[in-house]
């Protein structure tokens, strides 16, 4: 069985059933799906359940970095910096194609938080501890320099640059690889499925009581031991469990905004220093360009992040005053996510001095939780807290040791930077011959890897339509097959990053989606209408939202 097919979800919900596992791993964020891919190449039997899509929490709204963490070694955050700094080197090498380098401009303005003696140190301390080399090292620019990088920085008040490289990344796409991973080494991953509860045996668990949230289903499933990765949610399972005490986590929300790329035509990725002395970045991808972040206390619904004027506010403005020939407005702003940083509090710190170090906390009844953290860390995460399992299974010294800097994401046959390079030539020409341009195909190669190979077959079947919706068919087929793609949003957001950086091409397409997921998951009207609603919702809040905007202005 091919469990990742959404086809196959009754089979999978049977076979979630029959098993004792090792381990069950609650959450299919990042964590999670690192957690249950370390698990499962270590011989553990694995299952994985996510209430929502994989990647749904805060892994689908990050900045889309896998960085070193600059802005750390401010806070004396050595062993955190080194720790990602060499990760980035490593995921890199394991997804080529979806682990790209991406070099950061860091302006130097008069009167601004960085210096050029700091800078220079600064970028020199991050590139010995990340044991950065070659092209990759940092470079300190002149004003000249600088502005030649990126003619839209204001040469008024520019001292010049601090030019460094860091990795640009899709988040929610990092998360599904991890989980295919995982799916190949024996792990079964599911997503919709809420852990409700936990069973207990003696006061220890033994299994969980869950929600399939797609029908209401009640299943039961059991187990040795579980691991919590369950993000800005980890303490309400704490809660559940009566163990919350102690430490605890705070959450701190981030919001990024998007706008065409005419609207801000940077030609390089910046990292600014606002004036509140937060650093905010501006990223070039392709239509679009895309400025974040806020860092700001959270204590609302998890469930339900809302972006408020104020937070588009302070983004808008901040670019404007970086760029002052720019002046974009709310209006400009096409799409936005907001996430939660799930932080381990530490008192008298503001949201953003808060560290981003992980934590891993134990509770009397087994429950193992893990929490804080970056993107970029995930895989030395994992490895810590699949640790703390072997070491409590018995015969877990028998199993092989965490080798996941082994185990390639996504395009095995893709081995490194100039693999993917001329692959993406071979992919242009074909693309090319289907009447597509160069953008299709960097996408396709950034998103699949060498799996576009798939959807470019499916996309030659489906010639009875557009070349563009021909593309948009194929990739649905391959995501439902392979990627477990249950609702619309699953598609257009978290497996195609359509949602926020190709808006436009979503609604001409909407019913053609529509009717294939219909005919392939069996829908009935009412959830064919719910799945329309949910993507136009999607979609249209950003007027609303400009239009509440004016009502308040
Ligand atoms: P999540 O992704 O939230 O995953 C937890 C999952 O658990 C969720 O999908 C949730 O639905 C599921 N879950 C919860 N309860 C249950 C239950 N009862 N049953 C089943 N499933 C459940 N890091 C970087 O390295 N680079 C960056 O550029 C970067 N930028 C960031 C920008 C912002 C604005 C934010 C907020 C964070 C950023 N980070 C970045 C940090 C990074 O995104 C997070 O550390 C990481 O995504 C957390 O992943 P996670 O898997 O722990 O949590």
């Amino acid at each position: 069985m091919n469990s990742l097919s959404a086809k196959n979800r009754s089979q999978l919900i049977k076979a979630l059933q029959k098993e004792t596992f090792d381990l069950i791993v609650i959450g299919g964020g990042i964590t999670g799906a690192g957690v249950a891919l370390d698990a499962a190449s270590r011989g553990l039997k694995t299952a994985l359940v996510e209430k929502d899509d994989f990647g749904a929490g805060t892994s689908s709204k990050s900045t889309k970095l896998i960085h070193g963490g600059l802005r750390y070694l401010k806070q004396f955050e050595i062993n955190l910096v080194k720790e990602v700094g060499r990760e980035r080197a490593i995921v890199h090498r394991l997804a080529p194609h979806l682990v790209v380098p991406e070099k950061m401009l860091l302006p130097l303005v008069k009167g601004g938080t960085y210096g050029p003696m700091a800078t220079r140190a600064g970028l020199w301390v991050y590139d010995v501890l990340a044991g950065v080399s070659g092209t990759d090292k940092r470079q300190m620019l002149n004003r000249d320099e600088t502005l030649e990088k990126e003619p839209l920085l204001s040469p008024e008040d520019l001292l010049g640059g601090g030019y460094y490289a860091e990795y640009r990344t899709d988040d929610a796409r990092l998360t599904i690889e991890n989980i295919k991973a995982a799916s190949k080494y024996g792990a079964l991953c599911i997503n919709y499925m809420k852990a409700a509860d936990f069973m207990y045996t003696d006061g220890k668990i033994t299994g969980l009581n869950c929600t399939d949230q797609l029908n209401g289903d009640r299943i039961q499933m059991n187990c040795t031991q579980v691991i919590s990765a369950a993000g800005p949610w980890v303490d309400t399972l704490r809660e559940k469990d009566k163990s919350l005490s102690g430490k605890h986590l705070f959450l701190s929300k981030g919001v990024h905004i998007v706008v065409p790329h005419y609207k801000l035509p940077l030609q390089q990725s910046i990292y600014f220093d606002n004036d509140d002395g937060r650093m905010i970045f501006a990223i070039p991808r392709h239509r679009v360009t895309y400025i974040g972040t806020t860092d700001t206390p959270y204590d609302g619904d998890l469930n339900n992040i809302p972006i408020d004027l104020e937070d588009v506010g302070y983004l808008l403005a901040a670019t404007n005053q970086m760029f002052p020939d720019i002046q974009l407005e709310v209006e400009d702003v096409e799409s936005s996510w907001a996430g939660l940083r799930p932080l381990i509090h530490e008192e008298g710190k503001s949201a953003s001095e808060m560290s981003r170090r992980d934590e891993i906390f134990e509770s009397e009844s087994g429950l193992v939780s893990i929490a804080g953290g970056k993107l970029t860390g995930y895989r030395k995460m994992a490895e810590r807290v699949v640790d703390v399992i072997v070491d409590k299974l018995p015969g877990g010294k028998n199993l092989k040791k965490n080798h996941t800097q082994m185990i390639p994401l996504g395009s095995g046959q893709l081995k490194d930077q100039k693999a993917v390079n001329t692959y993406k030539q071979e992919l242009r020409q074909h693309m090319g011959s289907f009447g597509l341009d160069a953008y299709y195909a960097d996408y396709l190669v950034a998103n699949y890897g060498k799996q576009s190979n798939q959807i470019v077959e499916q996309m030659a079947i489906e010639s009875k339509h557009s070349p563009e919706a021909a593309l948009l068919v194929a990739e649905l087929t391959f995501t439902m097959e392979n990627e477990m793609v249950n609702t619309a949003m699953d598609f257009f957001n978290r497996r195609t990053g359509r949602l926020y950086f190709n808006l436009p091409s979503i609604l001409p397409n909407l019913s053609l989606v529509l009717d294939c997921m219909t005919e392939t998951l069996g829908w009935d009207t009412k959830r064919r209408k719910e799945e329309e609603s949910a993507v136009k919702a999607a979609i249209t809040w950003i007027s609303e939202f400009q239009q509440k905007q004016q009502i308040t202005s």
